[in-house]
This record gives C-alpha cells, structure tokens and sequence, in this order.
C-alpha cells in the first residue's frame, strides 16, 4: 500500500497545482489521474485572468479572484523557473466592448460596478478603443478598459505546473482512477482505486466536473459539467494585443498569433461534441466584434467541461472528515483561481488556518445536517 503525507485525486492545472504547492512546503505527495494529467478542463479553457464578476452571482467571488491576480505573476515565475518551460503569461489587460445603443449609460453602470469592487476599469471612447485595437468593429459604441487583467496560456501552464511538481518531487500516476475516498469513522485515511488503497493523512479531491463521481464525494461536491465549445482562428492580417470581450463572446491572443474565440455553457452531461450550432455562434460573434476575423484560418475546434457547482461557487476547503479537502467547482475561473486554491489548501494543511477568508465556499455548505447547524 502505498503511504503519502497528501493523496490528491485529480491531476488537472488544480490538483496540480496544490502537490506543487504542497511538496514546496516538504511533504509527500501523489497525484492520482483516471487518464492523462492535464487533459480536461485545464487543457480547454481559455485562460482568461479577469476577476470581474461576469454575473451579479459571482460576486462574492471577487475578493478571492482578485487574491489570486495578485499572486499569479510570483506564481508564474515559479513554474517557469522550475519547469524550464514558458506558460505565456500576457499581463496586457482587457478591453470589454459595448455594442448597445445607450452604451454611454451601459458603460457608466459598468464602471461603477467596478470601482465598487475595488477593480481598475478606465471608460473608453469608441474611437480610443479603437486606437488600442485596431480590429474592433466601427459598430462598438464604446469600451471599458481593465488594464490589470491578463491571460496565459493554459494548456502550457498546465504541462509546466505537473513538470515543476514532478520535480518538486510529486509523484504522479497517470491511468489511476479514484474510486472512493477511504472513509474510516469520522476520518478520511486516504484514496480508494480499482484493487489498492493510498494511505494518506490528507486527502485532497480535485478531479474536476468528475468529482461528484468519487465515491463518498458528492454530498461535498455535488458538481455537474457545463460544456464549452471554443476554437482557435489564425490571421496574418490581425494583431489583437489585448483579451476582448463582448457581451457574446471573448477573443484571446496567444503568443504564437493564434487568437481563442468563445465560449458556449451548456449543461449536456459528459458530451464534448463540437456542434454546427455552437461553432455558428461562436463565429458570427467573433466576426461581429473582429470582423476582419472573417478572413481568419480556423485552425481547431474543442469543447472541455467546466467544473460547475449549485450555485456556480467555488468548492473549497476542509469537510467534517477529518483530513478530507475539497478544492473544485471553480466553474469559469479555475485558470484565474489556480495560485489562491494552492496557497489556501497549503496554509490548511500545515497551519490549519488560512489567510484569505474561504467559509463562503466551504463544502459543508451542500450537507443538509451541517446547513442547518450553521443557519
Ligand atoms: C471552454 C472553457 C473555457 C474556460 N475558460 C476559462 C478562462 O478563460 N479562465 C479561467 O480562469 N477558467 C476558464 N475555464 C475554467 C477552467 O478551465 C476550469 O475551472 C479549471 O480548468 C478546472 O480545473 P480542475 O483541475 O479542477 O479540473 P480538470 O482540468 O477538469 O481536471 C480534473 C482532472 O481530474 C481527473 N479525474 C477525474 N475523475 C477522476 C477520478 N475518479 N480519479 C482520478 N482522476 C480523475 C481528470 O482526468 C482530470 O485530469 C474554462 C473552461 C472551459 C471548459
């Protein structure tokens, strides 16, 4: 049997993240991964770092994203350095494009909300959005520019963070299913796969969407999939130097020229079909806010699953298991929240206290007996 200080299920850019994190900080760590590390969501997100609320729902989640901002350039030098391997960070900022008619009302709103949450947005012109983004559509009424905002490149990023793990001395087992958590009373004693067990003092469940599937897991983490199609357009005639958005869509420069289009949210269960209908949507959108992506190449097409939980939070810290931690649910932002899950689940493990309040998303949320002792 194999004996760990922390067993992590689920190998993507979270659980990753986390036994780097954790084996910086000297214990022993095994990763275990149903497939390939680093092949889910980590691999088809868009790597947008923007901790603008995208809904009046994800609100409370500010405070935590804009945490997580702060570390990622310490965190991507990190990685980088330990990995050897560049992960295209491109801290350039955000331009949020307005089509509406009372766009000049819509911007204000906008900002103010911003300002609000302590976040940078600058009003701009239609014509000064421009100026900065010469591909932006002569139809974009006006812009908000939030210049703290970045993007990388996630799927390197993930590659280096399993790379600088396994040099930090994480041990990772590819093709290594959880089954179930090893439950022994009111303890988690580690991970349960086909025909082994892994001891471990802490448990830590990170596999994603796939997470309520773990036996034991889903009272804790009852998250489902939310699937996003995406594709990536190649232009020589377009430079696109800041991530855009509009209210449809987003466009997301990679340093290699590619640009990132999308995305759709659809709750399908497992499938990760590309369809007619979402790669329609996903271009006209593009075309209406970039139009000479018109004449782009499309070079690929995905679909990932988003990690979604009941009410689109977060999943984050201890259980009423002893040693059992929970770090999933990150829905649209897992990219954005990688460094401020890592650091928390480190500060939990080795000084069961943490520095950035994480009650709010605490599993225990979702188990009726626990709901009802805390309201
Ligand atoms: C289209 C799309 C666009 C996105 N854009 C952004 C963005 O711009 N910015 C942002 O911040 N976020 C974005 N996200 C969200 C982000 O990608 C996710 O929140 C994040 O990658 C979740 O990481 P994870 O490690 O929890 O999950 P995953 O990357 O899905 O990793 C889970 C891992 O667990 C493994 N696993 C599953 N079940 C088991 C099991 N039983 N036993 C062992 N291993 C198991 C899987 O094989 C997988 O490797 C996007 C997501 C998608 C799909």
């Amino acid at each position: 049997m194999k004996k760990l200080d922390v067993a992590v299920a689920g190998g993507g850019l979270i659980g990753g993240a986390i036994a780097l994190e954790l084996a910086q900080a000297g214990l022993r760590v095994g990763v275990f991964d149903q497939g390939q590390p680093g092949c889910e969501a980590s691999w088809a997100g868009a790597g947008i770092l923007s901790p603008a609320p995208e809904s009046p729902g994800t609100i409370p989640l500010v405070p935590l994203g804009k945490a997580s901002m702060a570390l990622y350039p310490e965190f991507v030098a990190a990685v980088e350095e330990l990995s050897g391997q560049s992960v295209g960070f491109r801290p350039k900022g955000t331009i949020d494009a307005l089509f509406a008619r009372d766009a000049a009302r819509e911007l204000s709103t906008l900002i103010a909300l911003h300002h609000g949450l302590g976040l940078k947005a600058e009003p701009l012109r239609a014509e000064d959005a421009r100026e900065l983004e010469p591909a932006l559509s002569a139809d974009v009424e006006a812009a908000a520019l939030r210049p703290d905002e970045a993007s990388v490149d996630n799927r390197a990023l993930t590659q280096a963070v399993m790379q600088a793990a396994r040099k930090s001395g994480v041990e990772i087992f590819p093709g290594h299913a959880v089954k179930a958590i090893w439950r022994e009373g009111a303890s988690c004693a580690g991970l349960a796969l086909q025909g082994e067990k892994v001891s471990a003092k802490w448990t830590i469940v990170a596999a994603g969407c796939f997470s309520s599937s773990i036996e034991g897991v889903k009272p804790y983490a009852p998250v489902r999939p939310a699937k996003g199609q995406m594709m990536a357009l190649r232009s020589d005639a377009l430079e696109i130097e800041h991530v855009l958005w509009s209210e449809k869509i987003y466009l997301v420069p990679r340093n290699d020229r590619r640009i990132l289009a999308g995305a759709t949210v659809e709750y399908l269960g497992f499938n990760k079909d590309v369809t007619a209908g979402g790669v329609q949507k996903i271009l006209s959108a593009a075309i209406e806010l970039a139009p000479e992506l018109a004449n782009a190449k499309v070079e690929e097409t995905w679909a990932g699953l988003r990690p979604d939980s009941p009410d689109h939070l977060p999943i984050l810290g201890p259980t009423d298991l002893e040693g059992l931690l929970i770090a999933t649910g990150h829905f649209r932002s897992g990219i954005l929240l990688t460094p401020i899950t890592a650091r928390l689940v480190r500060e939990w493990v080795t000084q069961q206290r943490v520095s950035v309040d994480w009650e709010r998303f605490s599993p225990l949320r979702f188990v009726p007996a626990c709901r009802e002792t805390t309201t």
